[in-house]
């Protein structure tokens, strides 16, 4: 056993991999205002703890899902024991699972040659998907190009796959990976490109849709940190730009948007994963979409989708406003999550942010609507808190199936109500 750990010291070392061996998920449902008020205190105050939070709505009715570090189980164990609040654990080894994950990824390990045989099943790492887009185009020069919309902070092109069939159209824009941890979105992104190709001429809703409309599809919209959750850090949720006067690094890119930026639901200390930065658009990664949206003029949905929880959400996020078009995104909302929901049966909640989830200031979507894009969405994908952010990856093709299926609700309704 000693010479086990000395061996995983030393692993650790030479890669520099964050490990995660007995770290725990907690779901905990705290029952009055009180004891919301005391989980506050735990994960704001307790930085020493580590604490992340999976699942953050601290509001009424709504469970907090935290991950626990192995070194700190006992300390928060005795706070929730202490102070009577309930909890369950979702996930008994967090490191196990990401074994798991691991082990997965190695087995279909190496280049794909085509994106016929590509490996949509498993999970890839920013060269594999980079050369997926590139093969994508290469094999589809008549309707799929790649724009690059600008750099991150390490200097990585931000990539978007543009599907186009004609000149001057209206753009619908979907992203995915904003927040890089959320795994199964880059892989359901790549997975809805070549869905696009592969029904452009045979699915006629799809066909109409791309004879009118071009798709932009940004599938890594975070390559830092994206290529730290792979390398470094799995967990890794923000960009990877350092903050001055702080040890800390990275901004949470869906608090970092001209919408209410600086209000509730999002943080000023750089330690924390909802720290919005130190003004609006600080982020390369958000920037870069700000002028592209503005510059194209013509975006009329936009779609931004991240995981975990299952919902379908529309603005706002960051005021108890009700957005004007609320009971047209309502409606749009409830046709796309029961057409999700009738390939295998997921349920989804949907409504607007802060009535749905909680609140959030600087999101993605609050600014775009704010923008004129009515049709602005954000989904969070599979699953409720089972496996989190690491969803087995036999569950990618399956989530990514009925997401498209509410993409294609959305895109079909903004073609039909030109606005
Ligand atoms: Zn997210």
């Amino acid at each position: 056993m000693k010479r086990l750990l000395v061996l995983i010291a030393l692993f650790v070392a030479v890669f520099g991999k964050k490990t995660f061996e007995g770290d725990q998920v907690f779901r905990i449902t705290p029952k009055d205002e009180a004891q919301i008020d005391l989980l506050k205190e735990l994960t704001e105050e307790g930085e020493h703890l580590g604490l992340s939070v999976w699942m953050e709505p601290i509001l009424e009715s709504l469970p907090l899902d935290l991950h626990v570090p192995f070194h700190s189980l006992q300390a928060v164990r005795a706070f929730l024991a202490y102070n009577q609040i309930p909890y369950h654990i979702m996930i008994e080894n967090v490191q196990e699972l990401l074994d798991d994950e691991q082990r997965d990824m190695v087995k279909y390990r190496g280049l794909a040659r085509s994106t016929d045989d590509f490996v949509y099943t498993t999970y890839h790492d920013l060269n594999s998907i980079n050369s997926f887009m590139d093969m994508l185009v290469a094999e589809n020069r008549n309707m799929v190009s790649k724009v690059v919309i600008g750099q991150s902070y390490e200097k990585r092109p931000l990539n978007v796959l543009k599907f186009s069939t004609g000149a001057n159209r209206p753009g619908i824009w979907i992203d995915t990976g904003i927040h890089s941890r959320e795994w199964v979105t880059q892989a359901s992104g790549v997975w809805f490109a070549k869905k696009i190709v592969k029904d452009y001429g045979r699915d006629p809703v799809l066909t109409d849709i791309l004879n009118s409309h071009d798709i932009f599809l940004e599938i890594v919209t975070n390559p830092d940190g994206f290529v730290y959750t792979h390398t470094k850090d799995r967990m890794w949720r923000k960009t990877r730009k350092p903050n001055p006067g702080s040890s800390c690094v990275g901004v949470d890119p869906n608090r970092n948007w001209d919408a209410g930026f600086g209000g509730g639901g999002s943080s000023n200390n750089p330690c924390t994963e909802t720290y919005r930065g130190p003004s609006a658009h600080s982020e390369p990664e958000v920037k870069a979409i700000v002028d592209f949206v503005k510059s194209h003029g013509k975006i009329k949905a936009f779609v931004s989708i991240h995981s975990y929880s299952q919902m379908l959400l529309y603005p706002y996020g960051y005021t108890y406003t009700a957005a004007k078009d609320k009971a047209e995104l309502h409606e749009v909302a409830r046709k796309a999550i029961t057409s999700l929901q009738s390939l295998y049966n997921t349920r989804y909640t949907y409504g607007s942010i802060i009535t749905t989830i909680y609140q959030a200031s600087g999101g993605t979507i609050d600014w775009t609507y704010n923008q004129g894009i009515k049709y602005s969405y954000t989904f969070e994908l599979r699953d409720t808190g089972r496996y989190g952010f690491i969803l087995p990856a036999n569950q990618i093709v399956p989530t990514a199936e009925e997401t498209w299926l509410a993409l294609m609700a959305i895109m079909e309704h903004t073609k039909n109500n030109p606005y």
